[in-house]
C-alpha cells in the first residue's frame, strides 16, 4: 500500500511539473460496480484539453475486466484500418466535424466473440466529444447503418446473444452529435418489449 501511495505520489508530481491541474477526490464511486473506493482504486487519466488530472470512470479491477476482453476480442484497429475508416467516413458520423476524427467500434468490442470487432466493417468516424459520449453504448441505428441486424448477432458473444433472445434489455434513447439514437440497455430480467 505505501509503495502504492507513493507511486501515486510522484505521479501527481510529475503531472503538476507538466502543467496539469489536480482534479481528483479522496473517494470515487466507480461507474462499472458502483462501490466507493479511495483514489488509489483508480488510475489517472491526464486530459490534454483542459490540462486536468482526473480519475478513470471505473476503478482498476473493473477497468482491467474491461481491457482484458478487449484484449480477447481481438485488440484494437490497426493504424491502417483506422486511417481507412477516418478516410471512407471523412467527416464525425455523429455530429458532421471534421475535427479530432477517431476510429470506432460500432459494436463494441467486449460483447464481440474473439476477432470480429476489428474489422473496418465495424468502425466509423467519431469526433472525440462523439466518441466519448458514445462509450460503449449499442445505437441501434449506427448498428443497423453499417454491420446490420444479421451481421450484429454473428458477432456478439453467445452470453449476449441469449440476452437478446430472452428479451433481457430494454430501449432508451440517446442523442449524440445531433443523432437521437435508439440504445440497448441489458437487464437482469426480461423485460416486455413494445
Ligand atoms: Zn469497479
Ligand atoms: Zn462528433
Amino acid at each position: 500500500m505505501k509503495k502504492k501511495l507513493e507511486k501515486r505520489r510522484q505521479q501527481l508530481e510529475k503531472a503538476k511539473a507538466e502543467g496539469f491541474v489536480i482534479a481528483i477526490k479522496d473517494k470515487k464511486i466507480c461507474s462499472d460496480c458502483k462501490e466507493e473506493k479511495d483514489s488509489i482504486e483508480f488510475t489517472l487519466s491526464k486530459s490534454k484539453r483542459d490540462m486536468k488530472v482526473r480519475l478513470n470512470a471505473k476503478c482498476k479491477p473493473c477497468d482491467s475486466k474491461r481491457s482484458l476482453e478487449r484484449y480477447h476480442n481481438g485488440g484494437r484497429f490497426s493504424d491502417e484500418q483506422k486511417l481507412e475508416i477516418i478516410e471512407r467516413d471523412k467527416c464525425c458520423q455523429y455530429c458532421g466535424t471534421t475535427e479530432n476524427l477517431v476510429a470506432d467500434h460500432i459494436v463494441a468490442q467486449h460483447i464481440c466473440i474473439k476477432d470480429v470487432a476489428s474489422k473496418v466493417s465495424n468502425g466509423q468516424a467519431l469526433c472525440v466529444p462523439c466518441n466519448t459520449a458514445k462509450r460503449d453504448r449499442i445505437l441501434i441505428e449506427s448498428i443497423r447503418d453499417s454491420v446490420g441486424a444479421k451481421e450484429f448477432k454473428r458477432m456478439l458473444k453467445p452470453e449476449y446473444l441469449m440476452l437478446l433472445v430472452e428479451g433481457k434489455y430494454k430501449r432508451r434513447t440517446a442523442t449524440i452529435g445531433k443523432r437521437t439514437f435508439n440504445e440497448i440497455v441489458f437487464t437482469e430480467k426480461p423485460v416486455e418489449q413494445p
